[in-house]
């Protein structure tokens, strides 16, 4: 297939714009309103208003009721860029240091190849997401009736990927990324002089037998082919030195790579919680947020789009079974909704290895650009065979 040079270019200047101009979680209207506008003027018909600054551009050819989702996430970081670029971020305090402003040019790239050379017979959903940084705009688009106002058959999605070489492109069967919930605990004892402490209930002391006990569920009751992580990331309680506190407060977050394995953690906590500060005449409760399931790619669509992508690319830029990563990723509660795979796309070059994400000299590889809209092109015509 042969992406005319042009359009690259095009879409290289709509991720320079998108990086210059970063927006966060649920406030991306520029970024929306762009996304809009090109896909308005290469006459795709156009919905917003999902999740606030969602968009979902619709494509149809042929008489075939079959259709296909492709999803790109919009959001940038609350990161000051240091990356030095001539596009650098004019927002204080904000940039695409996730490569976002990369996906969605890379998905306005495929809209414009298929408006202008598409050869397929169905219909193509482009789906733009907010905030998938945190704030769950893909759980808010299904929560709006993303999958009910439109017939999607199947939903595919990618994530730039440094540290693999630019065109690796991994797909797992099953897991790729962890799920992610938070929680809040609060000790509740009995404040008292810290010298005579037989007159209070101590919090502290509580909080110390907590953390360590916690430390259990993974390392002694996850099956240790399984993956999981609880990590307590912040400790508060106390003023002083005699005083021994009312209160301590905790706070945390739990991975894991399947939902059974979620579950039995999360619930594992809550009983550490109830029951064992208890022990110390301390009440423990917890306040506990499901966030984002594990992303699990459909076995059969991870397949599909292994073999689409060994046929355009080769078989060696092709990788099964990567190591999942305990980060998350919105995009799992699409795949929960519907079947479909979700792929790391590799970004590094031999004289130009990427900054990690999320880091402030980040910035997304122009060069994937072409490759993206290779794949998500191919995918398309591949299925929606004409
Ligand atoms: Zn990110
Ligand atoms: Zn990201």
């Amino acid at each position: 297939m042969n992406i005319p040079s042009s359009l690259i270019k095009e879409a290289i200047g709509w991720r320079h714009h998108l990086h210059q101009n970063p927006e966060l979680g649920f406030e991306e209207h520029n970024t929306s309103n762009l996304v809009v506008d090109v896909l308005t003027s290469l006459g795709i018909e156009v919905y917003t208003g999902l999740a606030k600054t969602g968009v979902v551009g619709i494509l149809k050819k042929g008489k075939s009721i079959r259709s296909i989702g492709i999803r790109a996430d919009m959001d940038a970081l609350p990161i000051q860029e240091m990356s030095g670029v001539d596009y650098a971020s004019c927002q204080m305090g904000k940039m695409h240091a996730c490569g976002h402003d990369g996906h969605t040019a890379i998905l306005l790239g495929v809209a414009a190849y298929l408006a202008k050379y598409g050869n397929f017979d169905g219909a193509v959903y482009f789906i733009f997401q907010p905030a998938e940084e945190n704030l769950g705009g893909g759980v808010a688009m299904v929560k709006d009736g993303l999958f009910e106002q439109f017939t999607i058959d199947e939903i595919y999605g990618l994530h730039n990927w440094p540290g693999r070489p630019l065109g690796d492109i991994c797909v797992n069967d099953g897991s790729m990324m962890a799920s992610f919930d938070i929680f809040d605990i609060t000790l509740q004892g009995i404040g008292t002089h810290a010298a005579m402490p037989e007159y209070g209930k101590d919090p502290i002391l509580a909080a110390a037998g907590l953390i360590m006990a916690l430390q259990s569920i993974v390392s002694r009751e996850v099956a240790s082919l399984k993956s999981a992580v609880l990590s307590i990331t912040q400790i508060q309680g106390g003023d002083t030195y005699n005083i021994i506190p009312e209160c301590v407060a905790l706070k945390g977050t739990v991975r894991a790579l399947d939902e059974d394995t979620r579950l039995m953690v999360k619930n594992r906590l809550l009983e550490y919680v109830e029951k064992l500060p208890a022990l110390y005449g301390v009440k423990g409760s917890i306040n506990y947020q499901e966030r984002y399931p594990a992303t699990i790619n459909n076995s059969e669509c991870a397949a599909h789009i292994r073999r689409i992508a060994g046929e355009v690319f080769g078989e060696n830029r092709v990788i099964e079974n990567v190591p999942p990563t305990m980060a998350s990723e919105d995009f799992s509660v699409m795949l929960n909704a519907k079947k479909g795979a979700y792929l790391w796309l590799g970004v590094d070059e031999v004289n130009r290895p990427s900054a990690p994400l999320h880091n402030p000299y980040y910035d997304f590889n122009d060069n994937a650009i072409a490759v993206g809209i290779e794949l998500w092109v191919s995918l398309v015509e591949k299925t929606l065979i004409a």
